[in-house]
């Protein structure tokens, strides 16, 4: 069973991965303001829990 589990676990880890929203973007709760930061991009999510996705093409055409 450890090792059914073991490839169910790495299965979920790889669809994870696996998606280019999220192959740079890493989250970073800032507890002060409440907020998560991305620390690729620099978007800024104010929720609750982390964002599943990153949030940079929503700036790509106003930055450049
Ligand atoms: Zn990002």
């Amino acid at each position: 069973m450890i090792i059914v589990a073991g490839l169910v676990l790495a299965f979920v880890l790889m669809l994870i991965f696996s998606r280019p929203d999220m192959r740079l973007c890493r989250w970073r709760k800032n507890r002060d303001a409440g907020q998560w930061r991305c620390a690729y991009c620099g978007a800024v999510w104010e929720g609750l829990e982390q964002p599943n996705r990153c949030l940079r093409r929503k700036s790509d055409g106003t930055e450049k």
